[in-house]
């Protein structure tokens, strides 16, 4: 018997459309951009419940005819693509024709379309992707989509909605970066009935800006102009003083599409470097223009990610007009406090001195630059940023020292640091695995350790001692997290340490929910955390000495807080770092490290570890004289 099917289109629809439509801000996303591909001038997108109850967007775009409107629905539907040679250069914003396939498959949808030349226009009642009703309808010029009950035959993926508060944000957001992309067009964004923002369409940036950012971030943006070798950017970056706590204000557009990508924040972050305090994180809106066939929208079903096909240029003129933008307001300052004009001439390049030149010739005359006397050399640099990021994507390590190591807590090391394999994340400072806290101020007087003698360790896991009157059998891994562990609680707090390439990490939403639900104990944890767009987080920094995954520790913190039911989380939070950051059965470990956990052993500091399983295990001099049969 054959067990191979081949899927119905509808269950394809489906498996299709949870790639394209993860939430209702997807689908705000792609109708919005529908209506922009039409050459709309006016768009109102309404939501109410979340955009799950409703998302209405109307336009005054082309419309459709009635053939078009019957057939908009199927996959693979498209007036924006012809043949293969199309995907090469892409002018609209769709193209893959699976966006209403894929709404209309876990939804009800009512279009309402006409086009300028026809009398009347055209209705269709679709439900789960089938056609229920179509017929003519009076309606204006332009079209209007509305979906209803999204995912209502989809009850897995209902499931993973979040919060009608926390999908009306992300609706909102969807539509300001439509917005935002594009200042050419009007667009009205109504929540609940009540109108929440409105761009006035006049196809200036600034307008768009103010109107969408508000007064006190236009406020405080310096303009941003460059163009070389055929890219431009274009836009707003935020004053030094004005920079932010997060990236959540970082907005970035390719040919008007929002997109994302790591080299393009580093560029701007870069050229920021020195310029803002460690921490802070620039706020912008970008609009980067090249030619169509120099980028790759088609890298993702969202075409949230794309690709360019020279990154180092787009780099490069992201870098020099932003730092160009930045030069030029550090000359103001500098003539508002003492400086003549001639003055100022001779020590302040021009603004547009960067756009000018070469990325060679700019790098050049920057070493010239920072060796020439009277220059002072850049601020010290103390915490990994993306500057790093940008060498470490670049290659350009060797131009680079190392930054400094993060600050090792201060612990009196009873042992130089053990072989460690070498972990997946660079560098880690070199803090050995053991050591010693400094005693709690009550209990002054020295913990009494019997006499003992080590004996040695077995199979790599357990350590043998011999005390008086008995034989001790210790379980390293487990000793050691018990001591971390207390270290953890009693602390109240683990130490950070910075990763030099911050990880991305998409979870799934619920854990996503768990992430944001519990930042502060995170925090505590040493995790710094952040969102990056509307399903990404960015780890920063992670709890010392923690060897393996970033990710995989997290994961196992969310899934050990989200077991937990009457349990502190905090604890469960302290297991799980303990247990990443304690030695390994199976490791070598010093002699000396071996030492420090037969005393905390010895002392009664340590009995348990933190699951409750026993640390050591005793055998007396009797029990052994019974195995033997000595006695009886
Ligand atoms: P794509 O945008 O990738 O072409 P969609 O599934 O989003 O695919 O849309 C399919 C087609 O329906 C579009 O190519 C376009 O011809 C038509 N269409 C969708 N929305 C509108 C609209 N608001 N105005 C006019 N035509 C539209
Ligand atoms: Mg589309």
């Amino acid at each position: 018997m054959s067990l191979i099917n081949i899927l119905s289109p509808h269950v394809a629809d489906l498996i299709a459309a949870g790639e394209v439509v993860e939430r209702p801000a997807s689908v705000v996303k792609e109708l919005a951009e529908n209506a922009i591909d039409a050459g709309a001038k006016n768009i109102t997108i309404e939501i109410s419940g979340g955009g799950m109850k409703l998302i209405r967007v109307s336009d005054d775009g082309c419309g459709m005819s009635p053939e078009d409107a019957g057939i908009a629905f199927l996959r693979h539907a498209t007036s924006k693509l012809r043949d293969e040679r199309g995907l090469e250069a892409i002018a609209t914003l769709g193209f893959r024709g699976e966006a209403l396939a894929a709404i209309s498959s876990v939804s009800r949808i009512e279009l309402r379309t006409r086009t300028a030349d026809a009398a009347e226009g055209t209705r269709v009642a679709l439900s789960a992707g089938d056609i229920e009703e179509m017929g003519p309808v009076g309606c204006p010029v332009g079209t209007t989509m509305e979906v209803r009950d999204l995912f209502y035959n989809t009850p897995a993926r209902l499931k993973f909605m979040k919060s009608d508060r926390a999908e009306t944000s992300a609706c909102i957001n969807a539509a300001l970066r439509c917005a935002l992309g594009h200042p050419e067009v009007s667009l009205r964004m109504i929540r609940d009935g009540e109108e929440e923002f409105f761009t006035p369409g006049d196809g200036r940036s600034e307008s768009a800006v103010y109107s969408l950012l508000g007064r006190d971030a236009a406020k405080n943006f310096l303009s941003v102009s460059g163009s070389d070798e055929g890219v431009s950017v274009d836009g707003f970056v935020s004053a030094p003083h004005a920079c932010r706590g997060n990236r959540a204000m970082q907005f970035f557009f390719i040919n008007g599409r929002p997109f994302r990508s790591l080299t393009i924040q580093a560029a701007l972050e870069q050229a920021f470097k020195n310029n803002m305090l460690v921490g802070r994180f620039p706020a912008c809106v970008l609009y980067i223009t090249l030619g169509f066939g120099k980028v790759d929208v088609n890298v993702h079903p969202t075409k949230s990610e794309v690709k360019f096909s020279e990154e180092k240029k787009v780099f490069d003129c992201v870098y020099y007009a932003v730092l160009s933008t930045l030069d030029a307001a550090n000359e103001v300052k500098t003539a508002e406090i003492s400086l003549s004009p001639s003055t100022k001439k001779v020590i302040a390049p021009k603004a547009d001195f960067y756009k000018k030149m070469s990325a060679e010739e700019f790098r050049a005359s920057q070493k010239a630059s920072v060796s020439a006397p009277g220059r002072s050399a850049p601020p010290q640099q103390t915490k990994l940023n993306m500057g790093d990021v940008t060498k470490a994507l670049f290659g350009e390590k060797k131009e680079s020292p190392l930054p400094p190591r993060v600050e090792a807590p201060k612990i009196t090391l009873r042992s130089p640091a053990p072989e460690y394999k070498p972990s997946p994340i660079v560098p880690r400072p070199e803090i050995p695995v053991i050591r010693e806290t400094p005693a709690p101020a009550k209990a002054e007087e020295k913990p009494i350790i019997p006499d003992y003698r080590l004996i040695g360790e077995v199979l790599n896991t357990y350590i043998i001692v011999e005390t008086e009157g008995s034989l001790l059998l210790i379980d390293k891994h487990a000793a050691h997290e018990r001591i971390i562990f207390d270290r953890l609680k009693r602390d109240g707090a683990a130490m950070s340490q910075s990763l030099l390439i911050p990880v991305t990490w998409r979870p799934d939403p619920e854990s996503l929910e768990l992430v944001e639900n519990n930042s502060a104990l995170l925090e505590k944890a040493g995790f710094e955390i952040e969102p990056y767009g509307a399903r990404e987080v960015i780890i920063r920094a992670v709890p010392s000495d923690t060897d393996g995954s970033e990710i995989a520790m997290l994961e196992d913190i969310i899934s050990a807080i989200s077991s937990g039911k009457a349990e502190n989380p905090m604890e469960k939070i302290y297991h799980t770092i303990a247990c990443k950051a304690a030695i390994k059965a199976g490791w070598k470990t010093d002699r000396r490290e071996l030492e420090v956990l037969v005393e905390k052993v010895l002392s009664g500091e340590v009995r348990y570890c933190p699951h409750g399983r026993p640390v050591s295990v005793a055998l007396t001099r009797a029990e052994l004289d019974k195995f033997f049969k000595r006695i009886v």
